[in-house]
Order: C-alpha cells, then sequence, then structure tokens
C-alpha cells in the first residue's frame, strides 16, 4: 500500500493589482506571494495529508528547494523527484484585478521534462498493492502507467488538463479515471460508449460527487458539503489526493467520497493551493 504519484511542481506566484495589463502597458503590483501549485505537488501533499505512504515521481529545477521542504513537511517522499540542472521549476505567474478576474501564464519546465529511463527505475518497487496517479502536466505518464499495470496496481488517472489524444493513450492502462464536470462533458462528447476502466469519478463542484463503478454497474454519489467558498483552486487535486489515499488503504468507495468531499469543502474556504490542503485530523473534526 504506497501511493506513487506523477505529477506537475509549480510555484505560484500571484500578483494583485487594480486591472489586469493591457498591451503595452508597466504596471506596479499592489501585492505579491508565492506558493506551492502544479496539479501532482497539490495531488501528493493532499494524498500523504490523509496518510498514505506517497512517493512524488516528477522533475524540477535545480533551485526552490523550500519546494522539496513544503513537500516533505506534508509527508511526501521527494527523494525520487529529478533535478534538472538544466530546466527550471515549472511555475504560473498569476495576475488578479480587484474583481478577481484573471490572466495566467504557465511554464511547464522541467514538469514536461522528465527523463523516461530515471522514472522507469524509480517506479521498479511498485507493487499490486499499490496505486499510481498520473495527470496531464507532465510527461512520461504512459511509461508509468505500463509498468504500474504489468504489476497489478490501481492506476488513477486525474484526466486535467483535458486533453483528448493523451487521454486515448493512456486509457488501456487507467484503472479509475478521474475528472470535472466540464472535463467529463468533453469526454462524453468526444467518446460517446463504453470505456475501457473500471471506474469513472466525476466531480461537479458544489453539486458534489459521483463513482460510477463500470465493472460492478453501480453508482455510488456524495452531495458536497455546505460551506462558504472563498477559493476553489486545488479542490479537484485535494479531492483526487484524499480519495486514493482511501482506496489505497483499502476503503470503500462511499467511504473514500464523503472523506475526500470533507478534505475538497474545507479547502475551498481556504486561499491557496497545496498550502491549504486540511489534515487528516483537521478533516475528521469537521466530520464529526
Ligand atoms: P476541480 O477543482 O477539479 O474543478 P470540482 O470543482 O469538481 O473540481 O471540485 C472537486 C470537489 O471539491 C467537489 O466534488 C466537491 O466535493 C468539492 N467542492 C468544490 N467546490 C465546492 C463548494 N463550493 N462547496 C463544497 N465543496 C466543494
Amino acid at each position: 500500500m504506497a501511493i506513487w504519484n506523477l505529477g506537475s511542481i509549480n510555484i505560484d506566484h500571484v500578483y494583485r493589482m487594480e486591472h489586469l495589463p493591457l498591451p503595452g502597458e508597466t504596471l506596479a503590483a499592489n501585492s505579491y506571494s508565492v506558493g506551492l501549485g502544479g496539479k501532482g505537488a497539490n495531488q501528493s501533499i493532499a494524498a500523504a495529508l490523509a496518510g498514505g505512504v506517497t512517493q512524488h515521481l516528477g522533475a524540477m529545477g535545480e533551485a526552490d528547494d523550500w519546494v522539496i521542504h513544503r513537500l516533505q513537511a506534508a509527508g511526501v517522499d521527494t527523494d525520487n523527484i529529478q533535478r534538472l540542472s538544466d530546466n527550471v521549476t515549472g511555475h504560473a505567474i498569476i495576475l488578479l484585478d480587484s474583481a478577481a478576474e484573471n490572466s495566467i501564464i504557465i511554464h511547464p519546465g522541467a514538469n514536461r521534462a522528465l527523463e523516461t529511463s530515471a522514472l522507469e527505475k524509480a517506479l521498479r518497487p511498485i507493487a499490486r498493492e499499490d496505486t499510481l496517479l498520473i495527470q496531464n502536466e507532465t510527461n512520461c505518464q504512459i511509461a508509468a502507467a505500463r509498468i504500474a499495470r504489468a504489476t497489478g496496481a490501481r492506476v488513477i488517472y486525474s484526466a486535467a488538463p483535458f486533453d483528448l489524444d493523451a487521454l486515448r493513450d493512456v486509457m488501456a492502462h487507467v484503472s479509475i479515471l478521474a475528472m470535472n464536470a466540464g472535463e467529463a462533458e468533453q469526454l462524453f462528447a468526444a467518446v460517446p460508449g463504453d470505456l475501457p476502466v473500471q471506474g469513472l469519478l466525476i466531480t461537479r463542484g458544489a453539486e458534489g460527487v459521483e463513482y460510477r463503478d463500470l465493472e460492478g454497474d453501480r453508482v455510488y454519489r456524495h452531495p458536497a458539503f455546505p460551506v462558504d467558498p472563498i477559493d476553489t483552486t486545488g479542490a479537484g487535486d485535494t479531492f483526487a489526493g484524499y480519495f486514493a489515499a482511501a482506496l489505497d488503504r483499502g476503503d470503500a468507495i462511499p467511504d473514500a467520497l464523503r472523506l475526500a468531499s470533507a478534505a475538497a469543502a474545507l479547502k475551498v474556504t481556504r486561499k491557496g493551493a497545496g498550502d491549504a490542503i486540511p489534515s487528516l485530523d483537521e478533516v475528521r473534526d469537521f466530520l464529526s
């Protein structure tokens, strides 16, 4: 029972200003903050905080040691993060105006430059009772999913950002496909009919979540917990990490859906991404 998460690491630089800059305009920001983000890092933090033995598989530049420390503080094993001397850590420049409208530039950097042979070596110990998480912000997903499925491990694919070609390529090696409502709509428009996976997880924001057990032909639903949302960034990642950790330790689907829904509901009451994911104690308090 361990979670192997092949995923992105991003540094989020957030600048707040009255209005977004127009072409050619130079603006001073009113404030600046920096935080850890990237779907992969968020999911690793969520899985580790949920109590899963979590290995992050990913890549970053040689600087930015604080990122490693932040992951380790959440309990994530960082030994298999590749430090690439000829690349930079992925980052996002996020501009927010006074009406919370945003413009975002993402530079994937090292996230898309993982070395396949090092990744394959890192995954050698993966075992049948383990879980591999993948999403679309890195390279090497197919190589990783193949190795994991060959051992019989569960592969959960968080299919975001939506990419139909990537999804078609990796689908045969996936056990559970996880997506939000918008991504599911795009998938069903492009791929009508049966999907070759065991389960389909569709999160629907404030409307809750459904899990379709395609082998057992059952649908499980859980409503969202009523909270006042402050920032929904990372809600899906928090859900995915908690859900993966719950399944990995053998929880039944309804229990995993309840725990992950509570964790994600707590996350949306807090500003930030990776730094705002609640601990298991906080989630249990919220549920009691
Ligand atoms: P994503 O962040 O990937 O777009 P969703 O918006 O579907 O994903 O959110 C994932 C999960 O987070 C939901 O299924 C729900 O459990 C929880 N969630 C999201 N928004 C809210 C909200 N406003 N209130 C309570 N829970 C929420």
